[in-house]
């Protein structure tokens, strides 16, 4: 893993932002170029929104993206550009809470921090052949966490999770702690953890409008208060200016967590001129604006 050699405050941070809800094997393309771009705290903090956007581009879960911008510059801001080592600075940051802290303290500043995701609760509960709460998972991490090793220890656990305690079919016959694992010995590994109720879907409907001049496409900003994609360059929705609705482009489905959402394109014709939060973008360099996957389906073909 390439966040693994020389694992500085920066790489640790920005690999575990990346993988939050997604894989290693996945995270690690983005983790090159994204380091390639900006290989520290300051390059990051002097980027523009859309250029982290665009390279955070079928990832998900944008608002880690403007999250990680937020904090380089607030670093830079108000700790002159070096990364802070203490737990109630780190979480002060967007974007950082207990676990993410904890992986950086532990493993860039060697610091005796636990860590607790979704791989180390599994773990934890076949251990126990328990169900508990995170309150008390988290507690049993900072009982076992090794203070001689910290880092070391948590990215164990942490791998131990995600390759050999997987949540389906254990590898307990290569697992190293099988010897003291009361859901191994009692054969009810597949009993824990309890499974988790999911949420039931939200659908949405989007409509949006495909409008065009002199090779450029006209894009809407969304606000901070729009539900999903909250600050995200994307076609204007009908409504939000006054134009004449046309025919049906293009129609698509997306899910966004657990919103299932029916995207409508249609084309469009301005009636009156428009000012920010819309805006004209040449159509050849779309792809820089509109980062989210759903655009890749519903945007008209020709374009
Ligand atoms: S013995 Fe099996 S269930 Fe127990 S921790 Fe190891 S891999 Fe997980």
């Amino acid at each position: 893993m390439p966040w693994r050699d020389r694992p500085s405050p920066y790489r640790t941070w920005i690999s575990e932002i990346m993988l939050q809800q997604t894989t290693v094997a996945f995270v690690i393309p983005y983790f090159e170029r994204f380091i390639k771009k900006f290989p520290d705290l300051r390059s990051l903090a002097g980027a523009k929104e859309e250029e982290v956007l665009a390279l955070w581009a079928g990832l998900g879960y944008y608002s880690r993206a403007r999250n990680l911008l937020l904090a380089a510059q607030k670093i830079v801001r108000q700790y002159r550009g070096v990364f802070p080592n203490d737990f109630d600075s780190l979480i002060s940051l967007p974007g950082i809470g207990r676990y993410t802290a904890g992986a950086i303290l532990s493993i860039a500043f060697q610091k005796p921090y636990p860590v607790l995701d979704g791989n180390v609760s599994r773990v934890f509960s076949r251990l126990t052949a328990q169900n508990k709460t995170p309150e008390e998972f988290w507690r049993m991490a900072e009982d076992l966490l090794d203070h001689e090793r910290p880092g070391d220890w948590n990215q164990a656990l942490m791998e131990l999770g995600a390759t050999v305690c997987a949540p389906e079919n254990p590898k307990c016959g290569s697992c190293p702690i099988s010897f003291t694992c009361a859901a191994f010995k009692t054969k009810t590994q597949n009993l824990f953890p309890a499974p988790k109720i999911r949420k039931n879907a939200v659908k949405l409907n989007w409509n949006f409008l495909w409008i065009e001049r002199d090779g450029k496409a006209l894009l809407w900003k969304r606000g901070e208060k729009e539900k999903l994609l909250k600050g995200h360059w994307g076609l204007p929705e009908i409504g939000r200016v006054k134009a004449q609705v046309g025919s049906l482009l293009k129609s698509a489905s997306h899910t966004i967590t657990h919103h299932q959402i029916h995207v409508r394109v249609y084309q469009g014709s301005l009636k009156e001129e428009v000012t920010y939060p819309m805006k004209w973008a040449p159509k050849v360099e779309l792809p820089k604006f509109l980062v989210s996957s759903l655009w890749k389906k519903c945007l008209p073909k020709a374009n």
